[in-house]
């Protein structure tokens, strides 16, 4: 499904097509029949991470040596692309899969690839990163939670927030300072089974504008004794750099997700205007209309071909932090106008819930603020002016 008229990229060669395929027949069977009830019981059912895990579809660019499918980033693309165009916008699968399983996958040792990659590969368990805290987010140098060493290992405390996954999550990377005398080189990354964590706590399910079927969370750490194999990797303060170098990737998957969003978006919108009538005419036919979606159209054009661009060069190894950010501020704020503007074109209807183009509305407001907010990308992209 897409409104756009743009040839296949270069990137997506044959088996990428046939995994978006496969995909998407999975996700209209086994997704889109339930989305209505995750919705209104305001959280999806644990058991969407083991279905999707069993379809494959979990971990798609993790080696097969630890569960994974073995492809490249086009492959996880294409799901991502297929989760978002089916309306299943609240799953966290891009962020278990997309980010915090590569965080183990490049930093991990060997003995933690294998313990907890090929549980992630299969649902079995449920990953999370939690970065944000109630008093920080966007400077994350000042995280206050510590990982004091104790004996052979650590013990872990603070209290973090927004967590996405946070109600499923059975692994979580939680960033926290083994140095609090130091900044950014204080900071490490540990790694949290909840089934072992004694003293872990799953706060709210928190209510928000949007995205209403996703578990987005407070969770709180209270002298959790952690073995010292939960630190990922051997070295403690390399979680900020370790972030960093992440962090484009995160930032690209946010772009791929808004862009899909994007295309739902028009797609719903040109098929109802193509089908209500005002004043014996369809809506279509008023020259409003017809601007408003020209001007649409061309501009999530323009942001496909960008993205196309950005998602090459990620193929590449060559995706740089500045051009990750970009694509994260432009689409999800091209995002936010489009829905906006889509949304206008359904007149009342487009304020009811049961009228997708008002959930997309909602659920795009977040993409602006997570991941890094908007803001913090343009400083980002300003730093190599
Ligand atoms: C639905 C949802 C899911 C989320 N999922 C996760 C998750 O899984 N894991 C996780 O760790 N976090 C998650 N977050 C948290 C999210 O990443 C943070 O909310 C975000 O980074 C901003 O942090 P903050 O809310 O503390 O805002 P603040 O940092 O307090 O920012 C407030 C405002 O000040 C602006 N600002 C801050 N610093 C600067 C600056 N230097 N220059 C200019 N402007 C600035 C910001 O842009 C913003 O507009 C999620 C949030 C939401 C809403």
């Amino acid at each position: 499904m897409t409104a756009l008229d743009l040839p296949r990229p270069a990137w997506m060669s044959e088996d990428v097509v046939l995994l978006e395929e496969q995909a998407r027949r999975f996700m209209q069977s086994e997704f889109t029949p339930h989305l209505e009830g995750w919705n209104q019981q305001g959280m999806y059912e644990r058991e969407v991470w083991t279905k999707a895990g069993a379809a494959g579809l979990l971990c798609a660019t993790m080696p097969e040596q630890y569960g994974g499918a073995g492809g490249t980033f086009a492959h996880e693309v294409v799901i991502n692309r297929e989760i978002s165009l089916c309306g299943f916008d609240s799953f966290g699968a891009p962020l278990h899969s997309g980010i915090v399983a590569p965080y183990i996958l490049h930093y991990g040792t060997e003995e933690q690839k294998q313990r907890w990659l090929p549980r992630l590969a299969t649902g079995e368990l449920v990953g999370a990163i939690a970065m944000t805290e109630p008093g920080t987010g966007s400077d994350l140098q000042g995280v206050r939670t510590t990982a004091k060493r104790s004996g052979n290992g650590y013990v872990l405390n603070g209290a973090k927030t927004f967590i996405t996954n946070g109600q499923h999550a059975d692994l979580i990377i939680v960033v926290a300072k083994t140095d609090p005398t130091e900044k950014a080189k204080g900071v490490s990354l540990m790694v949290v089974e909840t089934a072992d964590a004694a003293g872990f706590r799953r706060g709210r399910k928190l209510k928000k504008l949007g995205l209403d079927a996703a578990d987005t969370s407070e969770l709180f750490f209270e002298d959790v004794a952690l073995p010292a194999s939960s630190l990922l990797g051997t070295e403690e303060g390399q979680g900020f750099a370790q972030l960093m170098r992440e962090l484009p990737q995160e930032r690209l998957i946010v772009a791929i997700h808004a862009m899909a969003m994007m295309e739902r978006a028009l797609e719903l919108t040109i098929a109802y205007t193509k089908e209500r009538q005002a004043f014996g005419r369809k809506i279509i036919e008023f020259q409003n209309s017809q601007f408003v979606l020209a001007e649409c159209k061309t501009e999530a054009t323009v942001a496909k071909v960008f993205l196309d661009h950005c998602i090459a060069q990620h193929l590449d190894g060559k995706l740089d932090t500045a051009t990750a950010s970009m694509a994260k501020y432009w689409h999800t704020d091209l995002l936010g106008k489009i829905t906006d503007r889509c949304l206008q074109l359904f007149g009342g209807y487009g304020y009811m819930d049961e009228y997708p183009i008002s959930r997309l509305y909602r659920d795009a407001r977040v993409m602006r603020i997570y991941a890094g907010t908007n803001e913090i990308m343009k400083l980002l992209i300003a730093r190599g002016l």
